[in-house]
């Protein structure tokens, strides 16, 4: 049963009026893979939050409004003590979801006891089906057969939702956009196509031609209202027998600053209030340093007040973004 939720003096806001009720955890910024795309920089800084830290952080959030939480990375599953700390998060009066992203690789012995663990909604990346391409853009520890195995047992172990995430780049897979529908809708699972931020090279596909690519792949796409948590805006796609939604999140072309309800705690300990800013507030060394709940709920407050009305990854004379794998994306 959900834990009843705790009524927030005053709910969290961002400076620009946004209603701030999503928190990301990046757990470690240690990664078995080597996306291109992701952080090329050796594994990040940062211990990862310690499971205590996350606990903490969870329930002080879950005071402040905060309703969903998702677990990421780096790559979470290289954590021991995943399961525990997903559990710890589900069972924080005022959270209704745990989420996890992955890239699939430890999900087949990982799917059931994570959902036993109170993890309920899942997002697996999956940028190509091909095993060639896979090593080439993930690096060679990147095993396909064992990520599909993996996607199987989340298929059959009962997530309330399953979405498979594809980064589209430009000469490395935007020639599987079809294949990777029909496999998503066939595992009962929500393909999401992402633009490519600025994180790493690569030239990015935007939203508006992955379209077209759909449908030059036989992926005929029409309106569809279904609206989630994040970004992501939905369209039904149809091809021959196949059909499901397909979600599309347009983090350089589109409006994908617009409504946005979350806040980032990357593996470093620091506060986020962008995943495209700069700035972080070291909330776990405040934690850790005797800071009492409504200090560092103060804290988060002033940090939050301080977002801008959109994100400016762009704009490269801003300095270098923070590395994705110590955000958690
Ligand atoms: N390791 C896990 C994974 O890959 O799913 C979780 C962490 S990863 C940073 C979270 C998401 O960020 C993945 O779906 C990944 O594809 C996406 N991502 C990483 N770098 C990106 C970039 N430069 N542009 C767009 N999405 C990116
Ligand atoms: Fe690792 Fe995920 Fe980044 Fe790939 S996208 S390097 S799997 S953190």
């Amino acid at each position: 049963m959900t834990p009843p939720a705790p009524s927030p003096a005053a709910p969290l806001v961002d400076g620009r009026g946004r209603a701030v009720t999503y928190l990301r955890l990046s757990l470690t910024a240690r990664c078995n893979f080597r996306c291109t795309y992701c952080s090329p920089a050796p594994d990040g800084a940062g211990e990862g939050l310690r499971r205590e830290d996350a606990a903490r952080l969870v329930r002080i959030f879950a005071g402040l409004g905060v309703r969903r939480v998702r677990l990421t990375g780096g790559e979470p599953t290289l954590r021991p003590d995943l399961a525990e700390v997903a559990g710890d998060a589900a069972a924080t009066p005022g959270i209704e979801e745990v989420a996890l992203t992955t890239n699939g690789q430890r999900l087949e012995e990982l799917a059931a006891p994570l959902r036993a663990a109170g993890v309920s909604r899942l997002n697996v990346s999956l940028d190509t089906l091909r095993p060639g391409r896979l090593a080439a853009l993930a690096g060679r520890a990147a095993d396909l057969p064992r990520i599909l195995r993996g996607i199987g047992a989340a298929a059959v172990a009962g997530f309330a939702s399953l979405k498979l995430n594809a980064v589209v780049i430009r000469g490395g897979n935007e020639d599987e956009l079809g294949e990777l529908c029909r496999f998503a809708w066939r595992h009962g699972a929500v393909p999401r196509f992402i633009e490519l931020m600025p994180f790493g090279p690569g030239d990015p596909v935007p939203i508006a031609e992955v379209k077209r690519l759909l449908a030059a792949q036989g992926v005929r796409l029409e309106p569809d209202a279904t609206r989630g948590w994040g970004p992501a805006v939905h369209m039904r796609g149809r091809a021959g027998p196949e059909s499901g939604l397909v979600g599309f999140i347009g983090a350089m072309s589109e409006s994908f600053c617009e409504g946005c309800n979350r806040v980032r705690v990357g593996a470093d300990g620091a506060l986020r209030s962008c995943l495209g800013g700069r700035d972080r507030l070291p909330l776990v060394p405040m934690l850790r340093a005797g800071a009492s709940d409504a200090e560092l709920g103060e804290a988060v407050r002033g940090a939050l007040r301080e977002k801008g009305e959109r994100h400016d990854m762009g704009d490269a004379s801003r300095g270098p973004l923070l590395p994705m794998r110590e955000t958690g994306g």
